[in-house]
């Protein structure tokens, strides 16, 4: 079985071909890099993204403050994860890497802030 994919792992795109047998990457090609092989092989086998989202601050200088995964999770985890990031308010003042959720839905990645907001003056 054959498996094309765009790789992301940088802005150069590279067309990817990845070929499989018996649950087992016999080839890949296409990439320029290693960054790209590694991607192409995650990808077939344990597939991983890394969340940017939002957050409600409870008297923020803005309503809302910025967040990410501290690293990637399962993509498989996406929907549940969303939905935990959605339940989270914080109270300013926030800063860059407070954790607003740890070990979110048992990932072993929290949930970080990515801005500061030191709150209304
Ligand atoms: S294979 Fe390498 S050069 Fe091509 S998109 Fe991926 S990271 Fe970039």
């Amino acid at each position: 079985m054959k498996r094309d994919m765009t790789c992301v792992a940088c802005p150069l795109g590279c067309q990817i071909t990845v070929e499989i047998e018996n649950d087992e990457v016999v080839s890949v090609t296409g990439n320029t890099c290693k960054r790209g092989d590694a991607y192409a092989r995650t990808e077939v086998t344990n597939p991983v993204r890394s969340i940017h989202s939002t957050v409600k601050v409870n008297g923020g200088y803005y309503p809302i403050v910025p967040c990410k995964t501290s690293g990637p999770i399962p993509k498989g985890a996406i929907f549940d994860v969303m939905k935990e990031i959605n339940k989270v308010t914080v109270d300013a003042p926030v800063k860059i890497g407070d954790v607003f959720i740890e070990n979110v839905c048992g990932t072993g990645v929290d949930i970080v802030a990515t801005n500061n907001d030191e709150g209304k003056k």
